[in-house]
């Protein structure tokens, strides 16, 4: 069977990866996996362990590590994020199209170990759209929100480092735009 390809979902915190995100998955054709990434972060309201996230302890973390179970990892305003490599790894082999919907640090990490990723940076129309979005969540402590948009400012400067970088004026728009950049690189 063919391998699949890794795709990395990558852009500044609160651009909406996640809903751009979902959307492709409706995609049937992409034939798409999602990677679910461990975090030391509490759930929000609604996010279920094992789906949206592996929630676990920074010890548990921090074995992972010891162990080299991460593809990458990364610090993201005071937790841990990582993607944890056998299952991207099983799934590729299965011939999946797997996404990481990860922040720029981690991104940095895969592009180095795997140069034919296919790299997509998703950015806001605006600054000013950005932080009504950041804000619009309203689950955020303000000093919280405060750290998100001063880091989105310095995220959005390594978009060079892409492959593609799109758009996200709405999520139809953005949604399809990306999907025909996986059409185009998956056959
Ligand atoms: P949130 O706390 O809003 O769910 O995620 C914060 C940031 O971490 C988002 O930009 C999200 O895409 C990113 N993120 C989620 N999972 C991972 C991961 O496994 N690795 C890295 N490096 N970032 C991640």
């Amino acid at each position: 069977m063919k391998r699949g390809t890794l795709i990395i979902l990558s852009g500044p915190s609160g651009v909406g990866k996640g809903t751009v995100r979902e959307q492709l998955f409706k995609m049937n054709d992409l034939n798409l996996a999602y990677s679910i990434s461990m975090t030391t972060r509490k759930p929000r309201p609604g996010e279920v362990n094992g789906v949206d996230y592996y929630f676990v302890d920074q010890a548990t973390f921090n074995q992972k590590i010891q162990e080299d179970g991460f593809l990458e990892y990364a610090q993201f305003v005071s937790n841990s994020y990582g993607t944890p490599k056998d299952k991207v790894e099983e799934m590729l082999e299965e011939g999946k199209n797997v996404v990481l919907e990860i922040e720029v640090q981690g991104a940095l990490q895969v592009m180095e170990k795997v140069p034919e990723a296919l790299t997509i940076f998703l950015v806001p129309p605006s600054m000013e759209e950005l932080e009504r979005r950041i804000r619009g969540r309203k689950t955020e402590a303000e000093s919280v929100m405060q750290e998100r948009l001063a880091k989105a400012e310095r995220e959005i400067k390594t978009k060079d480092s892409y492959k593609h970088v799109v758009v996200n004026n709405t999520v139809e728009q953005a949604a399809n735009e990306i999907a025909d950049i996986i059409r185009h690189n998956i056959n």
